[in-house]
Order: structure tokens, then C-alpha cells, then sequence
């Protein structure tokens, strides 16, 4: 193997450590911790892991935690009433619905209820224009976390190739974007693409956020590529990526993981957009260069 590990554990909790110092911070001046306010629906085993992880991150950061459990019967007006409390509630500076929905609720009712200056999912069709036209608002978390693995590694991102395996409004649209922003031409493959190895063998930067265990073979990778394998797969030998992991080690310049490359990104910087919020709702300056 020739590739660095990325190591993305490592990021984020140096990261949160620094989310956690502005916390106390912002506390003192505002008068109360930053809010995050996590709404859960049904008993999907998958999402009350990940919503107990995201309130135990909350606490640990020094942040107020609302969590709200629902049973999978609620209707979607009141789903809908309950949005509608937590955009009013002064204390909240951030609202995540965990998702998937049950069938009976339409998803895009609920996450385009949420008030679009406390959407730190950065899920919000306001959020998605404001990224795509330059202007400031919520970056979803996961493909932000993956630019500043990116920029930790590899520093100006200019003129680079970039090529995005995925096409989802979570993952490779806004990493798209995002990567257009740092000034890279950027490619955006997905399932119609044709030729998918012509394509990925000339990029400086894979991103590869498919779902399909092991996809993008080693042999696509060209010599000293950065790839950042976002994709989580549960297979019978555990945790993999979209990204044949050995192959591509041997030829990458540097790889992130699966586990611990992008996923502990994600909870970090939910955390640092609910920062964000509360700084910006309360008219408090905040250290920029420190997240
Ligand atoms: P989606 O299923 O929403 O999107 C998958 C994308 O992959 C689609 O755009 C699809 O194309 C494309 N695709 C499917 N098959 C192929 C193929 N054969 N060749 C090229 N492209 C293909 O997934 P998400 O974006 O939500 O997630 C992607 C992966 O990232 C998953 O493994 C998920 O678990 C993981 N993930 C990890 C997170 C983390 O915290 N680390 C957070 C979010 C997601 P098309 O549009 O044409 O159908």
C-alpha cells in the first residue's frame, strides 16, 4: 500500500474540540448554549442509532439537545405542527428531521417546512439555491465534511480534476457544487454515465457516493489520486465503501477509510452549522477560520 490514510476520526474530533471551545464561548455572551432540536419518527433501528449518537455528540459539545420522538402513526399535520413550534422556538438554532419517513408522510413537505435559517441539514431547496449561487446559508454536512478533508490534504483545490460518483441531492450535487466553489472542473457521473473507468481514471479527486460496495476498482485510480470514499455498505465481511479499498490504496495518494474517513465527519459538522446558526441568530461574531 502507498497511499496516507485520511484519517476523517482524527479530523472531526479535533474539530469538535474546536466547536466545543466557541460553544463556551458563545454561552457566556449569548446567555444560553447553542439549541439542536432532532425529530424522530417511527422506531427504524438505523435512525435511533444515528439519533442517539447525533444527541450524545450535542452534549458532549456543550449544546442544548431538544430531542423529539414520534410514533410512526403521527400524521403529517401534526409532524408538520411540530416543525412549525420548533421554527418558532427562540432557544432552537437548528432542526433536523431524521430521515426516512414512514411512507404516509411526504418528505418534502416536512424537510421544506423547516425554516430554511435553521435547516443545518442544508437539505432546504433555499439552502441547495443559496450553494449553487454563492450566497451564505446551510451546506449539507456530508460533502462539506468532505471538502475540508480535501483541503486539510491537498490545501488549494484550484484547476483540479474532480470527478463525483453520485448524483443525489445529499451527497454528489452539493459536493459538486462544492468542488466548483474551490475552483476544480468538475465531473458528475452516475448511473447512466457511460465509460464510468475513462472517466474517474483522469481525476486528481474522486468522490464516490454510490452505495454499491466496491465499485470503483483500484486499476481506475490514477497514480497519486486523492479518493474519498463516502459510500457505507453493510456486506456479509462488515463495513465497506463504494471504493475497492486495497486496489485503490496501492495507486492513490491518499485514501480516506470506511469506517472512520467520512462518516465521523458528518456528526461534526451538523455541529458546526448548529454553531453557525446560533451565532447568526443571535448577531454574535464567530471564528471562521477555527471551523
Ligand atoms: P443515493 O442512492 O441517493 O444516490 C446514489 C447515486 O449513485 C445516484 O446518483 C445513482 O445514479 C448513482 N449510481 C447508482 N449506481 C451507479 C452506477 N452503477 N454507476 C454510477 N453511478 C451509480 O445515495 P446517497 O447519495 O444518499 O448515498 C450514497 C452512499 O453514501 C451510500 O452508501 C450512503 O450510505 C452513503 N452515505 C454516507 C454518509 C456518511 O455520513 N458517510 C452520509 C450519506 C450517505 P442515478 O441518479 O442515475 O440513480
Amino acid at each position: 500500500m502507498s497511499a496516507d490514510i485520511i484519517d476523517g476520526k482524527a479530523f472531526a474530533l479535533a474539530l469538535r474540540g474546536r466547536i466545543a471551545d466557541q460553544v463556551t464561548a458563545f454561552a457566556a455572551a449569548a446567555g444560553r448554549p447553542p439549541g439542536l432540536a432532532v425529530v424522530l419518527v417511527g422506531d427504524d433501528p438505523a435512525s435511533a442509532v444515528y439519533v442517539r449518537s447525533k444527541g450524545k455528540a450535542v452534549k458532549e459539545a456543550g449544546m442544548e439537545g431538544f430531542e423529539h420522538r414520534l410514533p410512526a402513526t403521527v400524521s403529517q399535520d401534526d409532524l408538520l405542527a411540530l416543525v412549525d413550534a420548533l421554527n418558532a422556538d427562540v432557544n432552537v438554532d437548528g432542526i433536523l428531521v431524521q430521515l426516512p419517513l414512514p411512507s404516509h408522510i411526504d418528505e418534502r413537505a416536512v424537510t421544506t417546512r423547516i425554516d430554511p435559517d435553521k435547516d443545518v441539514d442544508g437539505f432546504h431547496p433555499v439552502n441547495a439555491g443559496r450553494l449553487a449561487t454563492g450566497l451564505e446559508g446551510f451546506v449539507p454536512c456530508t460533502p462539506l465534511g468532505c471538502v475540508m478533508l480535501l483541503r486539510d490534504r491537498l490545501g488549494d483545490l484550484t484547476g483540479l480534476d474532480a470527478v463525483v460518483i453520485g448524483r443525489s441531492n445529499i451527497v454528489g450535487k452539493p459536493m459538486a457544487q462544492l468542488l466548483i466553489r474551490e475552483s476544480c472542473t468538475v465531473t458528475v457521473a452516475h448511473s447512466r454515465t457511460k465509460d464510468l473507468s475513462s472517466i474517474v481514471c483522469r481525476a486528481d479527486i474522486v468522490v464516490a457516493a454510490v452505495g454499491r460496495p466496491e465499485m470503483i476498482r483500484g486499476e481506475w485510480i490514477k497514480p497519486g489520486a486523492t479518493v474519498i470514499d463516502v459510500g457505507i455498505n453493510r456486506t456479509e465481511d462488515g463495513l465497506v465503501g463504494d471504493v475497492d479499498f486495497a486496489g485503490a490504496a496501492s495507486v492513490a495518494g491518499a485514501i480516506t477509510p470506511v469506517p472512520g474517513g467520512v462518516g465521523p465527519m458528518t456528526i461534526a459538522v451538523l455541529l458546526r452549522n448548529t454553531l453557525l446558526s446560533a451565532h447568526r441568530r443571535a448577531q454574535i461574531p464567530y471564528d471562521r477560520d477555527a471551523l
